[in-house]
């Protein structure tokens, strides 16, 4: 996964390990430092694990 606002790539693992160095702001993962860049703070964000859960939640009940 990579934050799409500076292009950073992060593996699973990091991500897992540490949930807040990406997370997802209206549906785009964005890194840590872009949200601190952009003034958002990590409680206007959802953490990337549950974002995908969500994701598939919404794709088990067709949408
Ligand atoms: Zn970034």
């Amino acid at each position: 996964m990579k934050c799409e606002k500076c292009d950073r790539e992060f593996s699973e693992e990091e991500a897992r390990e540490y949930p807040n160095k990406i997370r997802v702001h209206r549906n785009k993962l964005i890194c840590e430092h872009c949200l601190v860049d952009m003034g958002v703070t990590l409680n206007e964000t959802e953490p990337f694990w549950t974002y995908i859960d969500t994701r598939t939640d919404l794709g088990r009940m067709g949408g």
